[in-house]
């Protein structure tokens, strides 16, 4: 007999999803309106204003991708890029990796900027990019990346970019909420975000937003965008009350719901709060893994408070760690992916998994699990 599914009650410290607030769950529950109904279209607006307020952005378009995020990155790239055109990829880990697929994608010619995994982007190393290739129309960059934990300088990789009138697209999905993400006044022309992450929505949208700048070169494309459904031009009829609310697709009603409340929760604490919290859980969490003889990745200068990535002690199996901490206490951490596949497991303080109890609950598991493990753990 097939029944209806009962997940476990899971603790998520991962890289994301993230810990759903009641709250948030509820709303997504309540019943379902058509999505051209007059109410909806309030929400619509009230979204787009919250979302606003958390990028820091006086950007008319800004909006949620009704798709995760890997789809507000391709409405960034499919949009922006035209075959041709030669776009400054800053790759510093997995999601670097996958804008410079995308620029390739749409036909676009990648100029590869590396730095190393764990590390932050290099802004001399972009400059000289850009001293080298000073017909580069784009550089894209990841803020936080998720892969490695690593913070980079958004202000500064924008500031360079903007001096040689090169556009910037910005991967911001691990960031926004979580760390200060300031879009306008730091010149952020196209950005792309995740429901689930430190908004601590469900997951399965993504917000994005989109400066005068990046509209303006949409608007002068030589070639139709490459994808219908992430058509900027064709999206901006449905979201914007201007458009006329024409009919695109079906937006997902309850997701949306969702999404407004982790918002209205955000804003009732205020962004700032936010990343001060995102910080102190991030300290709290340091502290207790240098007591436990573990070490971090990233230096502390570029340290992602809401990405932790812990190295794994010598000798120590990655997977029967993470799998005691599923089975025996309900915690999802997350593993190394790529290059640090087995070397690093992260442990996520994202959204309303930033707080002190979930902390506290982690370090007590790893101290047991490791226990048996480690003969240096306390
Ligand atoms: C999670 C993540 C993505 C992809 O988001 P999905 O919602 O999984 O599609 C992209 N970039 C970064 C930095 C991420 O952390």
């Amino acid at each position: 007999m097939v029944q209806s599914f009962t997940p476990p009650r899971r603790r998520l410290m991962g890289p994301g999803p993230t810990m759903v607030h009641p709250r948030v769950l509820e709303a997504s529950s309540r019943p379902t309106i058509g999505h051209l109904d007059p109410a909806f279209a309030g929400l619509m607006d009230e979204v787009k204003f919250l979302l606003k307020y958390a990028f820091r952005t006086q950007n008319a378009l800004t909006l949620p991708v009704s798709a995760p995020g890997s789809a507000g990155m391709e409405m960034c790239f499919v949009n922006l890029v035209e075959p041709e055109d030669k776009v400054i990829v800053c790759v510093n880990g997995v999601f670097g990796g996958r804008m410079k697929a995308n620029v390739e994608r749409a036909g676009g010619t990648a100029v590869v900027v590396e730095s190393p995994w764990g590390t932050p982007v290099d802004p001399a190393a972009v400059e000289q990019a850009l001293d080298r290739h000073p017909d580069a129309r784009i550089v894209a960059f990841v803020h936080a990346e998720t892969s490695t934990g690593a913070l980079s300088d958004a202000k500064s990789i924008a500031a360079l970019a903007r001096g040689r009138g090169a556009l910037v697209i910005v991967d911001a999905v691990t960031s926004l909420g979580g760390v200060p993400l300031l879009v306008d006044e730091w010149g952020l022309d196209a950005v792309y975000s995740g429901s689930q992450k430190c908004l601590s929505g469900m997951p399965g949208l993504s917000p994005v937003t989109f400066g005068e700048a990046a509209l303006e070169r949409v608007r002068a494309r030589r070639t139709p965008v490459n994808s219908w459904f992430l058509d900027l031009t064709l999206v901006m009829g449905y979201w914007d009350a201007e458009g006329g609310r024409s009919y695109h697709h079906t937006a997902p009603v309850n997701a949306i719901y969702a999404l407004h409340e982790a918002l209205v929760m955000l804003h009732e604490e205020g962004l700032e709060n936010a990343w001060q919290r995102h910080r102190d859980a991030h300290d709290r969490l340091v502290a207790g893994l240098d007591a436990l003889g573990l070490e971090l990745l990233v230096e502390e200068a570029a340290r992602l408070p809401q990405l932790n990535a812990v190295k794994i002690p010598q000798g120590v199996d990655d997977a029967a760690v993470r799998r005691d901490l599923l089975q025996r206490f309900d915690l999802e951490i997350g593993p190394g992916l790529g290059d640090l596949a087995g070397k690093i497991w992260r442990i996520g303080l994202m959204g309303e998994s930033a707080r002190p109890e979930n902390v506290d609950y982690c370090l007590d598991a790893l101290k047991t699990v490791l226990g048996g493990r480690l003969n240096c753990a306390a």
